[in-house]
């Protein structure tokens, strides 16, 4: 029997839509390649021809499910959503994947969430009481049962009050019969875009699923916003109680592509910001800055440039192996590891290195890399990261282990590096991030982020589980299929 842990679902996934296009699912499927790095697990689309939907969810990379013509032509249509997630392996998950589906008094809707609702296991229990028979272990088809459970009449009016019992973080895209809505949570926590391809409105997690299929960025929606998109063109609520917003800070660190820009943020050039505060914050003597590719690029320029020190790829990566933390076991993320990065001897060999990541979760990564640089004949390895110790797990749908086995929450810095095997270590401050992201450091009566990963600091109350003792997330056990 698999634990509650191990069964949890990491919402780690990206989003997107098109309204009343023509090439509706193939513009779905490449905006669904360009967001491959969200979750890699798992892709679907679903989409609608003005009398009936159609659906295709497959595991595995949208270039493997989405790449034969055929499927693209079945799924008809001039909307489209889509999703792609990261999800526990096997069988079991299929039921699981996105957008889910759902027929009602008003017609069908599918619905793609990119987040994590912190009462889904609370609210699921009621509904369950109350005779709702559940299809899969998912907190997003928690909204399908409230949506369907509303009194009333609009289908936008009953998303709403579905929505308004949910707490936690979420950016939707539904599809219905005759519209596509777009929401973010009252919080903001999770990223959503607007664009627009020759007139046809588009949604996505990032912009950079607009840049792949040639269509303009808009704007971000705002915190508690939502979108109604329909042949009346689009109209904007927000029907919240006002919250402040906390937009996750790791978006910039590590989940989003460097290229996309996020609430009016350039990625990359934040990143690059972060690698000089980390210089400034915590300088060391060193010969070269190597970055450990690729999440750790942008930081080391940024690193190197203040510091005034040569960058050099002295950790070559190879780009035919996934990122090693989505592989499910420790045994695997050990191989993985080896599997994707090896030593630039010629550059190490009897230099005092810097090596610079994004972030340190398990330990797994800059251990073996550290022990890879030793090898190749560093004389000294120094490690900053570009974010400060992540100390708490993430119940707002990024995908961290339960807190027992984050390296910084059982160890101080000193002890962190004796483990990893450096000479020194060294994390970016939460101010230094703060100011990195153009802010003078983080207020602390009204912190301007998400940062609770790094700071225990939860926005968003967590109904289902005490964050200081349970698993990551509650989730229904499901070891019978
Ligand atoms: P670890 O080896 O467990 O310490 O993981 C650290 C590595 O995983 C770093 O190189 C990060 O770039 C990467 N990483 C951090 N957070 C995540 C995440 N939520 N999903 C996938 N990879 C991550």
């Amino acid at each position: 029997m698999r634990k509650a842990a191990d069964d949890a679902f990491r919402d780690e996934c990206g989003i997107f839509g098109i309204f009343g296009h023509k090439d509706s699912s193939a513009h779905t499927a490449l905006g669904l390649h360009a967001l491959q790095h969200r979750g890699q697990e798992a892709a679907g689309i679903v989409s609608f021809d003005g009398e009936q939907f159609h659906s295709h969810r497959s595991l595995g990379l949208v270039g493997d499910s989405f790449n034969r013509i055929e499927v693209i032509e079945r799924l008809r249509g001039h909307s489209a959503i889509g999703h792609v997630r990261y999800s526990t392996t096997g069988e079991t998950v299929l039921r699981n994947v996105q957008p889910l589906f759902a027929e009602f008094d008003f017609g069908g809707l599918a619905i793609a969430h990119n987040g994590n609702l912190t009462n889904a296991y609370s609210l699921r229990k009621e509904l369950v009481s109350r005779g709702c028979i559940f299809q899969s272990t998912s907190d997003t088809e928690v909204i399908i049962h409230l949506i369907a459970r509303s009194s009333y009449g609009s289908v936008v009016e009953r998303v709403i009050d579905a929505l308004k019992q949910a707490q936690g973080a979420y950016s939707l895209v539904v599809l219905t019969n005759d519209a596509m809505i777009g929401v973010r949570d009252p919080s903001g926590i999770r990223p959503l875009v607007l664009g627009e391809l020759e007139g046809a409105p588009l949604l996505a997690s990032e912009s950079c699923a607009f840049d792949i299929i040639g269509a303009r960025t808009l704007r971000d929606l705002e915190a508690g916003e939502l979108v109604v998109i329909d042949n009346k063109g689009l109209e904007n609520l927000k029907p919240f109680p006002h919250r402040d917003k906390r937009f996750c800070i790791f978006e910039f660190i590590y989940f989003a592509r460097p290229d996309s820009i996020v609430e009016g943020t350039n990625v990359y050039e934040a990143r690059k910001r972060i690698g000089v505060e980390l210089a400034r914050e915590n300088g060391v003597e060193a010969d070269l800055v190597v970055p450990i590719p690729d999440s750790g690029i942008p930081g080391a320029i940024g690193y190197a440039a203040e510091a005034k020190l040569p960058f050099e790829l002295g950790i070559i990566r190879n780009h035919y192996v996934g990122r090693t933390f989505i592989e499910p076991t420790d045994q695997i993320r050990h191989l993985g590891v080896r599997l994707k990065h090896s030593a630039n001897q010629g550059t190490l060999d009897g230099k005092r290195v810097v090596l610079v990541d994004d972030s340190i979760v398990r330990g797994t990564t800059s251990t073996k890399i550290v022990e890879m640089v030793r090898n190749a004949g560093a004389r000294e390895v120094h490690m900053r990261i570009a974010s400060p110790p992540i100390t708490h797990s993430c119940f707002y749908g990024v995908d961290t282990p339960d807190r027992a086995k984050l390296l910084a929450s059982q160890h101080d810095v000193e002890g962190m590096a004796r483990l990893i095997g450096v000479d020194s270590l060294a994390f970016i401050s939460i101010d230094g991030l703060y100011r990195a992201m153009g802010l003078r450091g983080r207020d602390a009566e009204r912190p301007q982020y998400c940062d609770a990963c790094f700071s225990g600091d939860y926005p968003v109350p967590l109904a289902d589980c005490n964050a200081e003792s349970t698993p990551n997330q509650l989730s229904l056990l499901d070891d019978q299929v």
